[in-house]
């Protein structure tokens, strides 16, 4: 994920397109054994995102998870 995000997408919140679960990225299920890597919503395990490395680009498919929120840094207090 860092070759695609400048932030560290990990820490970001994932909704989940079918139950509307909120969770961070990092949470999520992620199996390897695919063509690609693919995310899973803790919730349902529905399929969150796909992620795949192929020789010329790399795909990353957000057709389950509907937004990813990254919170910004606190600031000065
Ligand atoms: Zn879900």
């Amino acid at each position: 994920m860092s070759r695609i995000f400048a932030l560290d997408a990990t820490v970001a919140d994932c909704r989940c397109g079918h139950c509307g679960a909120i969770a961070a990225l990092a949470t999520a299920r992620v199996y390897t054994r695919c063509p690609g890597n693919v995310f899973r919503c803790t919730t349902c395990g529905e399929v969150l995102m796909r992620l795949t490395e192929l020789p010329d680009r790399m795909v990353l498919d957000l057709g389950g998870g509907t937004a990813l929120t990254f919170r910004s840094p606190p600031g000065p207090a």
